[in-house]
């Protein structure tokens, strides 16, 4: 019986713990911004859109608090959120997108069709894309979601995330995750709990594995080999929130992050 009740407290503790984490608020391009809500939006959490995408939403500090992807390609300056309470009242809040340059790479790919894809690549590279768009912005309601991730594979950051990549002299669309560079068969971890919501073999990204983590959290898992537009064997892991890649560093611990750092 005291057992039982150990147990349920320590339940209850990790749940409060877990309820107190929050990403690190970046509001960059690519980054994230914590929104607490002023409006009145009464005891049910409102719905609220970025964009035309709806935006994750939890209680924190009895207030309701928007966690919102930033696009990489937005500019510094005044954003909007719409905001519907569960009562049908509409209203909006700003927040402010804060200016940040990303490094410039400059890559050789030996597969140039990895670059220039043929007429039956695009197609491929379309429909693909159409797949994983599903999965972005299909919207699971879940009161709790996870802030705090996990590294999928240890191993040193051979890419980081916002890189501006010239492929062949070509500029193409900046890096959207991280690459973590390991041995070939290293297994991949989740980075926390969620569901299975494809698992696939795509023509740039290689074999992939999409988690959906709830009120539209999504972790990209890419094993890239032989397969996908790579230089080496590496896992490159995304992260995306209302339908936009944002930086997965910031849902690591502090101590992952120093980490990796270092390296
Ligand atoms: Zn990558």
């Amino acid at each position: 019986m005291k057992y039982h009740l150990f147990a349920a407290l320590l339940i209850l503790f990790s749940g409060l713990l877990h309820a107190a984490i929050m990403p690190r608020s970046a509001p960059v391009p690519g980054g994230i911004a914590v929104v607490p809500l002023t409006a009145d939006t009464g005891r049910r959490a409102p719905h609220v859109y970025f964009d035309g995408q709806r935006v994750m939403v939890l209680k924190r500090a009895s207030r309701w608090t928007a966690v919102v992807g930033i696009p990489l390609d937005s500019r510094p300056g005044a954003a909007s959120l719409k905001i519907q309470t569960d009562g049908g009242q509409k209203s909006s809040q700003e927040f402010t997108i804060h200016d940040k340059q990303y490094a410039t790479q400059r890559i050789s790919i030996k597969d140039k069709r990895k670059v220039n894809p043929s007429a039956q690549d695009l197609k491929r590279i379309r429909r693909e894309h159409r797949l994983m768009q599903s999965v972005f912005t299909a919207w699971r309601s879940q009161d709790e979601v996870p802030m705090q991730f996990d590294l999928p594979v240890q191993g040193p950051i051979s890419s980081p995330f916002g890189l501006r990549r010239i492929f062949n002299g070509q500029p193409r669309k900046p890096h959207s995750g991280i690459d973590i560079a390991v041995s070939a068969g290293t297994p991949i971890h989740a980075p926390a709990a969620g569901r299975v919501a494809a698992v696939d073999n795509y023509f740039f990204d290689g074999n992939t594995v999409l988690v959906d983590h709830g009120q539209g959290l999504v972790t990209m898992h890419c094993h890239m080999q032989k397969t996908g537009r790579a230089t080496g064997p590496h896992v490159h892991w995304g992260v995306s929130l209302n339908n936009t890649r944002i930086d997965p560093a910031l849902f690591l611990p502090p101590d992952a992050l120093a980490k990796l750092e270092e390296k």
